[in-house]
């Protein structure tokens, strides 16, 4: 990449985002060009936000720290600025963009007089460097409306204090060891009146003179290899302060998470793409805690109702007589719930069961979809001509209105619309009405066919109505199915009884409360805003986000599932922010935060990723970020910066299950 773009790159895409705001600066450091500063065996590294050395044991400081200070300094166009420790002459370029004067001085004869030519062969003319102690000032120039220290001292040279015009600041690095500093800054109010504000931590050089450091105690302590000068002033520094890093999902210690979960009733996990495996397996250990440490009774999950009851069946211990009829999982996108990941945890959780005694404590687990109108009919027929084969006869014809459409509901929804077809509205709410009168038959298990068989039925009514109104705009469709889900899972915790608890798995634009996106705006709601307006605080909600790696998807519906690279993050994006803590996993409370500043900078609305089933690359700005405001969204966020893909079953491996697993392929 040419030196140009690298800089452009370095101020839109890190300054800006590390908090610098002042335009400016930005500008200024978009001018200078960093590269000729420093040694040609250099020269690749010069846009890396890092110091780096220039000789005579002294660094070029890094970017983001002159930035700071150039804009600590509050200067104006007509500005004189006075700079001690020149070094490479690169922070007195970028101040001579912005300020009308700049004198700089260096200790360092060499370091002064390279860095004296280098600027007047770049044509630096408002610039005068000068060989000498800098901590004396620059007496016959002063006074000066800003002066910056770029060396760390034990405290602030009088000698400068006395050359600030008034009104005039100073910044310098200050601090008791060698090695570390507080950045200060000193305005002078009036003849003999300073104020004083902290900036930050930091790590400089040490300032060598008569009011810095002496010279041969600072010279036995190495001064080469400085550390990252790194101010603690952006939204990366802020996170990385809050955040929980933990190694691996495996030895992540889930008691502060669960410890502000508290006593919610509702736990809600989001994912910021449906085919991430990282994010499969830490869902899958956070419920695997609630539910042995907390007691939850449930897992609801973004699934089809009659595929989900078939894992319900199946780590519920409920083998049926009969084998299914229906093959699970089978529609688009497959992958979503037919992978090792899934498979991992309804092992583990049929494992779980047995330690169970009573089948009614036995944890479950259910789909909150709506996609399964056929598969729902087939199931409340299947029900009926069990237990009461003349209501079968009259709910088949009932539904019979819908069945000519059986694979292609959604051209029944169209054709509904334009009266070229019935509307089969009255005779769905019918077939439901009916099922709804039925008492619980005892000689079912606890009745819980017949709950079963009236979800159905409910499913149905809301299916057939998403079908017709997915033609009025997708914003209603959206509301119709988020609040289906959400109804479902109403009944699910009605149905456990009081105290009852749910955990639910759905993608991150589900759970995270819409009224804090650009999609609440325009009316859209979802799972985690119903839910967060009926408990309260009784909700948590958890979301999920990934800067780059691999990730299951597809590239148009009803595609073939491939591996795609994720991109790395769009600079303006929170992922962004996360991305340049360089922690590689970790845990972030967010309303539950010790520290509301945090709070209150990722509550500044910025761009968050969302990939579904389809992931489109190439048109990732428009099709997959939307704005949003993280900490109303979600209670806690969860990172990894890199990501794999989910692992799923291939048809081979899914047709060696028995046929009563839920995954089993049916031979047809
Ligand atoms: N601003 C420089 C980085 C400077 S590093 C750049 O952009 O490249 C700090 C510099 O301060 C070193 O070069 C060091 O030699 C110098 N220095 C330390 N003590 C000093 C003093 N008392 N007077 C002048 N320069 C000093």
């Amino acid at each position: 990449m040419r030196f140009e773009e690298q800089r452009e790159r370095l101020v839109e895409h890190e300054l800006r985002l590390l908090g610098i705001r002042d335009e400016a600066v930005l500008r200024a450091m978009k001018e200078v060009p960093r590269e000729a500063f420093v040694a040609e065996e250099m020269r690749e590294f010069a846009y890396r936000n890092a110091p780096l050395a220039i000789g005579s044991g002294q660094t070029i400081s890094q970017p983001l720290i002159v930035a700071h200070m150039a804009e600590a300094l509050e200067l104006a166009p007509d500005d004189k600025v006075l700079e001690i420790g020149a070094g490479s002459g690169y922070a007195a370029a970028v101040l001579s963009r912005i300020a009308k004067e700049v004198y700089t001085i260096e200790r360092h004869r060499q370091l002064a007089d390279t860095a004296a030519e280098r600027l007047k062969r770049l044509g630096y003319e408002n610039v005068e460097v000068r060989h000498g102690d800098g901590t004396r000032g620059w007496p016959e120039q002063a006074p000066f409306d800003a002066i910056v220290v770029a060396a760390g001292g034990p405290g602030i040279p009088s000698a400068l204090l006395r050359q600030l015009s008034i009104g005039g600041r100073l910044v310098i690095p200050i601090g008791e060891e060698l090695e570390s500093q507080q950045l200060v800054r000193a305005v002078r109010r009036g003849e003999e009146d300073f104020e004083y504000d902290e900036l930050g931590a930091v790590r400089f050089v040490p300032l060598i003179g008569e009011a810095g450091w002496p010279a041969d105690e600072a010279i036995e302590k190495p001064t080469v290899s400085r550390g990252v000068v790194r101010p603690r002033l952006g939204l990366p520094d802020l996170i990385r302060d809050v955040a929980e890093p933990f190694e691996s999902i495996e030895k992540l210690d889930f008691k502060p998470l669960l410890d502000r979960v508290g006593s919610a009733r509702v736990v809600l996990i989001g994912e910021a793409t449906h085919g991430t495996s990282e994010f499969y397996r830490i869902r899958a250990e956070i419920t695997k805690a609630l539910i042995e440490r907390k007691d939850f009774n449930f897992v609801a999950v973004e699934a089809d109702w009659p595929d989900a009851y078939r894992i319900h069946d199946f780590v519920t211990h409920k083998e049926r007589e009969e084998p299914h009829a229906w093959e699970a999982f089978a529609r688009f996108p497959t992958w979503m719930w037919r992978n090792h990941e899934t498979l991992d945890f309804i092992h583990w959780l049929r494992e779980h069961n047995l330690t169970r005694q009573a089948s009614r404590r036995r944890v479950g687990f259910y789909g909150l979809d709506l996609y399964s109108l056929f598969t729902s009919i087939h199931r409340v027929l299947r029900y009926l001509e069990k237990v009461d084969p003349e209501a079968a006869e009259i709910a088949r014809i009932r539904y019979g209105c819908l069945t000519p459409w059986e694979g292609d509901p959604a051209n029944y929804g169209r054709a509904a619309l334009t009266g070229r077809y019935r509307n089969c509205e009255a005779e769905a709410v019918r077939a439901l009405q009916d099922l709804l009168k039925r008492r619980v038959d005892a000689a079912m298990r606890d009745g819980e066919e017949l709950f079963d068989a009236q979800v159905n039925a409910r499913l149905i009514t809301d299916a057939e109505e998403y079908y017709r109104i997915m033609y009025y705009g997708s914003d209603e469709s959206w509301n119709h199915r988020d609040t289906h889900m959400f109804r479902t899972m109403r009944l699910l915790l009605e149905r456990y009884g009081d105290g009852a608890k749910a955990v639910i798995w759905a993608h991150n634009s589900h759970v995270g409360n819409a009224a804090a996106t650009q999609f609440g705006k325009h009316g859209q709601l979802n799972i985690g805003q119903l839910c967060r307006q009926a408990f309260g605080a009784g909700a948590y909600l958890i979301g999920q986000g990934t800067d780059h790696g691999t990730v299951a998807a597809a590239s148009l519906w009803e595609g073939a599932v491939e591996i795609k690279q994720v991109r790395p993050s769009h600079p303006d994006s929170y992922e962004r922010a996360m991305h340049l803590t360089e922690l590689n996993r970790f845990v972030l409370p967010l309303t539950k935060s010790k520290s509301p500043q945090l709070t209150a900078m990722l509550a500044k609305r910025r761009l968050e990723r969302a990939i579904g089933v389809i992931y489109r690359p190439d048109t990732e700005r428009q099709s997959h970020y939307f704005d949003a405001s993280l900490p109303g969204q979600f209670d806690e966020w969860i990172w990894f910066d890199e990501t794999s893909a989910v692992d799923p079953l291939t048809t081979l491996q899914a047709a060696e299950h028995e046929p009563a697993h839920p995954f089993a392929i049916i031979d047809r």
